[in-house]
């Protein structure tokens, strides 16, 4: 009888440092898994719950939320368009 405890005390501490190895290796490999990029841009929006706001389109002039826009890179800043045509009207006369 105390050598069946024995044995099973053995394969506790067997699975316990299987689980600290595997633990450890968790550890390891999560920073190297995170994209450093995806914290980054995390932080660009730091306000509203939802992430979008209603912002002016420059070509019609009515206000569109920015999770819905057609946006257009310019500079440092980011245009935002009701529809494509809108976009595509901008962009000629920018241009
Ligand atoms: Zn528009």
């Amino acid at each position: 009888m105390g050598e069946f405890i024995g044995y099973i005390l053995d394969a506790l501490f067997a699975l316990m440092m299987l689980r600290m190895l595997y633990g450890a290796l968790k550890h390891f490999l999560a920073p190297r898994q995170a994209h450093p990029g995806a914290r980054a841009s995390a932080a660009k929006q730091p306000t509203g719950d939802t992430g979008s706001k209603m912002v002016r389109d420059p070509e019609c002039g009515m206000f569109v939320s920015t999770e819905l826009s057609h946006r257009l890179r310019r500079g440092g800043e980011t245009l935002h368009f009701c529809s494509e045509d809108c976009l595509e009207k901008y962009r000629r006369h920018a241009a």
